[in-house]
Protein backbone atom coordinates (compact mmCIF):
# COMPACT_ATOMS: atom_id res chain seq x y z
CA UNK A 1 0.00 0.00 0.00
CA UNK A 2 0.87 3.58 -0.77
CA UNK A 3 2.84 5.17 1.91
CA UNK A 4 0.65 7.94 1.54
CA UNK A 5 -2.61 5.89 2.41
CA UNK A 6 -0.97 5.01 5.62
CA UNK A 7 -0.15 8.40 6.18
CA UNK A 8 -3.53 9.95 5.62
CA UNK A 9 -5.37 7.17 8.09
CA UNK A 10 -2.80 7.59 10.76
CA UNK A 11 -3.43 11.68 10.47
CA UNK A 12 -6.85 11.29 10.94
CA UNK A 13 -7.05 8.61 13.58
CA UNK A 14 -4.36 11.21 15.54
CA UNK A 15 -6.71 13.59 15.09
CA UNK A 16 -9.89 11.52 16.27
CA UNK A 17 -7.61 10.08 19.35
CA UNK A 18 -6.08 14.13 20.33
CA UNK A 19 -10.00 15.37 20.11
CA UNK A 20 -11.31 12.87 22.19
CA UNK A 21 -8.27 13.05 24.93
CA UNK A 22 -6.55 16.06 24.56
CA UNK A 23 -3.00 13.69 25.27
CA UNK A 24 0.11 14.99 23.13
CA UNK A 25 1.01 11.43 23.09
CA UNK A 26 -1.99 10.68 20.34
CA UNK A 27 0.81 11.46 18.00
CA UNK A 28 2.63 8.08 18.79
CA UNK A 29 -0.45 6.86 16.48
CA UNK A 30 0.54 8.89 13.66
CA UNK A 31 4.10 7.97 14.15
CA UNK A 32 3.47 4.34 14.32
CA UNK A 33 1.33 3.98 11.28
CA UNK A 34 2.95 5.90 9.08
CA UNK A 35 7.05 4.51 9.50
CA UNK A 36 6.58 0.75 10.07
CA UNK A 37 7.28 1.20 6.67
CA UNK A 38 10.92 2.05 6.74
CA UNK A 39 11.51 -1.66 6.57
CA UNK A 40 11.39 -1.37 3.25
CA UNK A 41 14.32 0.53 2.97
CA UNK A 42 15.97 -2.13 5.51
CA UNK A 43 15.40 -4.41 2.89
CA UNK A 44 16.45 -2.59 0.34
CA UNK A 45 19.40 -1.51 1.58
CA UNK A 46 20.49 -5.16 3.13
CA UNK A 47 20.30 -6.43 -0.25
CA UNK A 48 20.64 -4.19 -3.00
CA UNK A 49 23.55 -1.90 -1.07
CA UNK A 50 23.62 1.32 0.25
CA UNK A 51 23.64 3.23 -3.74
CA UNK A 52 19.68 2.65 -4.18
CA UNK A 53 18.39 1.73 -0.53
CA UNK A 54 16.46 5.09 -0.21
CA UNK A 55 14.36 4.93 -3.81
CA UNK A 56 10.95 2.62 -2.62
CA UNK A 57 9.93 0.58 -5.86
CA UNK A 58 8.17 -2.56 -5.97
CA UNK A 59 10.30 -3.28 -9.43
CA UNK A 60 13.61 -3.22 -6.63
CA UNK A 61 11.91 -6.01 -4.76
CA UNK A 62 11.31 -7.94 -7.91
CA UNK A 63 14.80 -7.75 -8.95
CA UNK A 64 15.79 -8.69 -5.15
CA UNK A 65 13.47 -12.04 -5.15
CA UNK A 66 13.50 -11.52 -1.30
CA UNK A 67 11.69 -9.56 1.48
CA UNK A 68 12.36 -9.78 5.16
CA UNK A 69 9.52 -7.00 6.16
CA UNK A 70 10.56 -7.01 9.49
CA UNK A 71 8.13 -4.42 10.84
CA UNK A 72 5.12 -6.29 8.73
CA UNK A 73 5.24 -9.46 11.47
CA UNK A 74 2.18 -9.63 13.69
CA UNK A 75 4.41 -11.09 16.20
CA UNK A 76 6.06 -7.85 17.12
CA UNK A 77 2.07 -6.87 17.68
CA UNK A 78 1.68 -9.02 20.51
CA UNK A 79 5.33 -8.49 21.70
CA UNK A 80 3.99 -5.07 22.50
CA UNK A 81 1.13 -6.17 23.89
CA UNK A 82 2.87 -8.27 26.12
CA UNK A 83 5.16 -4.97 27.08
CA UNK A 84 1.64 -2.71 27.35
CA UNK A 85 0.24 -4.94 29.84
CA UNK A 86 3.01 -4.94 32.06
CA UNK A 87 3.20 -0.86 31.85
CA UNK A 88 -0.16 0.78 30.84
CA UNK A 89 1.91 3.19 29.09
CA UNK A 90 -0.51 4.99 26.87
CA UNK A 91 2.46 6.14 24.40
CA UNK A 92 2.66 2.20 23.67
CA UNK A 93 -1.12 1.91 23.68
CA UNK A 94 -1.02 4.61 20.75
CA UNK A 95 2.00 2.82 19.23
CA UNK A 96 0.14 -0.46 19.11
CA UNK A 97 -3.00 1.14 17.91
CA UNK A 98 -0.80 2.76 14.76
CA UNK A 99 0.56 -0.35 14.14
CA UNK A 100 -2.30 -2.62 14.06
CA UNK A 101 -4.03 -0.26 11.64
CA UNK A 102 -1.33 -0.08 9.32
CA UNK A 103 -0.96 -3.92 9.55
CA UNK A 104 -4.57 -4.13 8.74
CA UNK A 105 -4.60 -2.02 6.14
CA UNK A 106 -1.48 -3.74 4.44
CA UNK A 107 -3.32 -7.19 4.75
CA UNK A 108 -6.87 -5.39 3.24
CA UNK A 109 -4.56 -4.56 0.34
CA UNK A 110 -2.61 -7.56 -0.11
CA UNK A 111 -5.81 -9.63 0.51
CA UNK A 112 -7.09 -8.07 -3.02
CA UNK A 113 -3.97 -8.81 -4.54
CA UNK A 114 -4.73 -12.93 -3.90
CA UNK A 115 -2.01 -12.99 -0.51
CA UNK A 116 -2.12 -15.10 1.66
CA UNK A 117 -2.83 -13.62 5.24
CA UNK A 118 0.38 -15.88 6.80
CA UNK A 119 3.12 -13.86 5.51
CA UNK A 120 2.21 -10.98 8.20
CA UNK A 121 4.04 -13.64 10.32
CA UNK A 122 7.79 -13.57 10.02
CA UNK A 123 8.06 -16.96 10.83
CA UNK A 124 5.74 -17.59 7.88
CA UNK A 125 8.06 -15.34 5.64
CA UNK A 126 11.32 -17.12 6.99
CA UNK A 127 10.26 -20.65 6.57
CA UNK A 128 9.69 -19.65 3.35
CA UNK A 129 12.86 -18.14 2.62
CA UNK A 130 11.75 -15.05 2.52
CA UNK A 131 11.48 -15.80 -1.20
CA UNK A 132 9.15 -13.02 -2.64
CA UNK A 133 7.95 -15.71 -5.83
CA UNK A 134 6.54 -17.88 -2.39
CA UNK A 135 4.86 -14.98 -0.42
CA UNK A 136 3.85 -12.24 -3.35
CA UNK A 137 3.64 -13.72 -6.37
CA UNK A 138 1.75 -11.04 -7.68
CA UNK A 139 5.03 -9.31 -8.06
CA UNK A 140 6.17 -12.14 -11.09
CA UNK A 141 2.37 -11.96 -12.74
CA UNK A 142 1.83 -10.03 -15.61
ZN1 LIG B 1 3.20 -1.36 5.24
Amino acid sequence: MKPLYHLIVSLILFMVFFLITGNPWSAVVLVSGFLIDLDHLLDFWLFLGFKRWYKISGEYYKEIGKALLVAHSLEIIFILALFYFLTREIALAMFIIGYCVHILMDMVHNYRRGVSQLNFWFIYRALQGFDLKKIAPFFYEN
